[in-house]
């Protein structure tokens, strides 16, 4: 039997566990609070600066490490075209790392379905964490889009004892869950917000998207004391188009023109659908000489070969272009106005163009 002392001891020794369980407990509650808090300043981040900014200053503040990055992989330039629609360019984020392939980032790469957390080695982990200074041991969360592994967020510490394999990653794992359908919620959100810019049938810019650049250009234009010239397509008895092939066959046409017509402009330049059957493209820094040689290589670009239709079908159109030009001086204010008779004008030369037989290009008369 137990002696008195015997019991004691192990009375003493079991309320010593309890309470170990019990702090354990709260410190449980605790991080799961804290952890709960973070995730929902994650959910409520609108757009995707916001969310990077909360990922990368916001996780470093409240894991209270010294550095954190994040590594997201946008192979078709996607994110990057948003943020910089959004008139924040991914170079204003230093610690994120946007490449078009993740692949020879990390080793811990090729495999990484859980969080990894060990020794942070500088040959291993200096691509995803291109600042990082005197960083001892690293966790690094998998960010994952439909089973595929998009990137990570990386949290360095200064602590080699802070990430180390023996340490439970369950809150970490649940964070890069939260983490990676934030990313997914915003990208789609900024291509809904977008989509008000672009035009659905040919994917080019619309006339709002038109509209608002013409004043940046404008702008620009009257900054550096250069010229801007607008060029004004309209497609040749389209109507006939639609008359003789149907819709369908109009569609595939525009689809087909703004091809051929982007493939003649400047990246710098700015091209758009204005309407039904008509096409913009603003030239900076271009004088109507140049603009004319221009138009002449679209004009014969689209009437040179015919354009494939529905049902194995092929028709020729020609287009008749418009040219007008402005070198904005230092006291024009009102750039809407003078942007609306910069089109009005390039229209009135298409009518000439059209008036004069359609399929030639006409520059405004001096
Ligand atoms: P013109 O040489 O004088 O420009 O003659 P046109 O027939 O091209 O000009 P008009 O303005 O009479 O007709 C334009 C046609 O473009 C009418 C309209 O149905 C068609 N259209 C406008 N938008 C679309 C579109 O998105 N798809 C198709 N298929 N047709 C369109
Ligand atoms: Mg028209
Ligand atoms: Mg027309």
């Amino acid at each position: 039997m137990a002696s008195r002392e015997e019991l004691e001891a192990r009375l003493a020794a079991t309320q010593r566990r309890l309470d170990e369980l019990n702090a354990e407990g709260a410190s449980n509650e605790d991080k799961m609070r804290r952890s709960q808090a973070r995730e929902v300043r994650l959910l409520q981040a609108e757009s995707i600066d916001t969310l990077i900014i909360a990922l990368i200053d916001g996780l470093r503040v409240s894991y209270g490490v010294e550095y954190v990055s994040v590594v997201i992989c946008d192979s078709d330039h996607d994110i990057r075209h948003l943020l910089l629609a959004n008139g924040t360019p991914v170079e204003d984020f230093k610690d994120l790392v946007m490449v078009e392939s993740i692949s020879g980032m990390a080793p811990q790469y090729i495999a990484l379905q859980k969080p990894w957390l060990g020794a942070y080695a500088a040959c291993d982990h200096q691509l995803i964490c291109p600042n990082v200074k005197d960083a001892r041991s690293i966790a690094m969360i998998p960010l994952r889009h439909r089973g595929k592994l998009l990137g990570s967020i990386n949290l360095c510490s200064s602590d080699p004892h802070r990430f180390t394999r023996d340490h439970a990653h369950d809150f970490l794992s649940h964070l890069g869950v939260i983490a990676s359908f934030c990313i997914e919620n915003t990208v789609n959100r900024a291509r809904l917000l977008r989509s008000g810019f672009t035009d659905v049938l040919t994917g080019w810019n619309n006339r709002r998207y038109l509209g608002v650049r013409l004043v940046e250009e404008l702008a620009r234009a009257r900054r550096d004391g250069s010229s801007l010239v607008c060029l004004m397509l309209d497609i040749d008895h389209f109507k006939r188009v639609n008359d003789t092939w149907g819709h369908a066959a109009g569609d595939a046409v525009l689809r087909e023109l703004a091809q051929r017509i982007e493939s003649q402009v400047r990246a710098s330049d700015v091209a758009a659908r204005y309407g039904g059957e008509e096409f913009i493209v603003l030239l900076p820094n271009t004088e109507s000489r140049s603009a004319s040689l221009l138009a002449e290589r679209i004009r014969t670009s689209v009437s040179a070969a015919p354009v494939d239709i529905p049902h194995d079908e092929q028709v020729t159109v020609t287009v008749s272009i418009g040219i007008a030009e402005v070198s904005p001086s230092p006291g024009d204010d009102d750039l809407k106005t003078l942007g609306d008779s910069l089109i009005a004008r390039a229209d009135v030369a298409l009518y000439e163009a059209k008036s004069a037989g359609r399929d030639r290009v006409v520059v405004e008369a001096a």
